[in-house]
């Protein structure tokens, strides 16, 4: 019997949690599975990230239905609940705020404690299924890892036990810090047209795939508008939704504008270092772009990550609304172009520290006996079987 299991299912999983992974692997004090839940499959959405950061793979993986959100999250809970049937562990470890998350709820029919990497992070749109998942698992869990004290913050708000969350900093510097050296040489993975594009060191990049901005013919639009706006070279990985959704929206991008599938993390990685700004609905590319001192717009109506409008990495686009003015947001992301900000998402420690902690509460079994005293019951006391 493995001490703890770590379940995850996405793309950026794979980047965020990689050196925890790598930490895991190499504790002598703590045993573990890495399951996959299936959510992301493709080579481009899944393998090339364990290749090429080197990242130890998982043992277990499960076969999911994927029609719709519901399909996945149902499929997900019914893996994890079997499983978990003859896997009693001290702890299942999330992270984020995906469909995968959903999985909580097999672990707490168990009764056996959850902890959320990523935790207390909020948009305060309610709107957004992810601003849902997100509540619930913080409010399933019995170990929180917070990447800042303003995410905390937000947890004790909300009346979650101040000795359940424990402050981190953001894992996605410490991957930063570590494959620095990987990126520069990212560009030996390019293919030759992108190459071809970057040759004098002028363009920009782009990815788009929220649910609220794809699936919303207008806030698409909107996007598109945006982005045919800018006058140099664009590249657009984009992803297969989002291509699906442009067919069928009829939406145009102008030739300026390179679109390919979804590309590996360190050409990716090499292209944003060096990109004069990204225009992105992502929440780790953001991150990513203000750790490398690249400029962003943010494609979004709200974010969970406001930190980079707070140094002034970032300018805010809101796709869900009607816009006339689109050259003042690409002049606004120039004039931020050559300012330095220093990034506020900690010190590049996060991993080592999510590690020791869950050595120290395995291994006393205190993942039981941590439940708080001001939780209603003691939860050591209800355990199943
Ligand atoms: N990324 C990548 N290739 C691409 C686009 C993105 O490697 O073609 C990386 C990017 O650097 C970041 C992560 O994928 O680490 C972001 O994934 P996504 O935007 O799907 O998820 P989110 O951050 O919004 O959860």
């Amino acid at each position: 019997m493995k001490d703890i299991a770590i379940i995850l299912g996405i793309r950026p999983d794979v980047i965020r949690a990689s050196k925890i992974l790598k930490l895991l692997e190499s504790s002598n004090n703590l045993t573990y599975d890495f399951i996959w839940s299936g959510q992301h499959y493709s080579e481009n959405m899944k393998d090339v990230f364990f290749e090429q950061l080197n990242v130890p793979k998982p043992n277990v993986e499960f076969e999911i239905e994927k029609g719709n959100d519901a399909a996945i999250v149902s499929s997900v809970i019914k893996n994890i609940y079997n499983h978990l049937e003859k896997n009693k562990y001290k702890a299942v470890i999330f992270l984020g705020d995906t469909n995968t998350v959903m999985g909580s709820i097999a672990v707490a029919q168990h009764n056996i404690p959850i902890v959320h990497i990523e935790g207390c992070m909020r948009s305060y749109d309610w709107r957004m299924p992810e601003e849902k998942y997100r509540t619930t698992i913080d409010h399933l869990s019995d170990r929180i890892y917070a990447y800042l004290d303003g995410y905390k913050n937000q947890g004790l708000k909300e009346g979650i036990s101040e000795q359940i969350i424990k402050v981190t900093g953001n894992p996605i510097v410490d991957i930063i810090n570590e494959n620095k050296n990987l990126f520069e040489s990212g560009d030996q993975f390019l293919s030759q047209e992108i190459s071809k594009l970057i040759e004098k060191d002028d363009f920009l990049l782009a990815t788009v795939h929220r649910r609220e901005n794809v699936l919303e013919e207008s806030s698409l639009k909107e996007i598109v508008n945006l982005i045919n706006k800018t006058d140099k070279n664009v590249i657009f990985p984009m992803g297969y939704t989002t291509q699906k959704k442009m067919k069928e929206f009829n939406l145009n991008l102008n030739s300026n504008v390179y679109v390919c599938d979804p590309i590996g993390y360190l050409e990716f990685m090499h292209l944003l270092g060096r990109s004069d700004y990204v225009l992105s609905d992502s929440g780790t590319v953001v991150e990513e772009a203000c750790i490398l001192g690249t400029a962003s717009i943010q494609l979004r109506f709200s974010t969970e990550r406001p930190e980079v409008y707070d140094v002034e990495s970032s300018v805010k686009f809101d796709p869900s609304e009607k816009h006339t003015d689109y050259e003042s947001f690409i002049s606004k992301v120039e004039s931020l172009k050559n300012t330095n900000w220093e990034q506020p998402f900690g010190d590049g420690t996060a991993s080592d520290k999510i590690v020791q902690d869950l050595v120290n509460l395995s291994d006393t079994d205190s993942f039981k006996k941590h439940a708080p005293s001001d939780y209603p019951f003691d939860i050591s006391n209800s355990l199943k079987g």
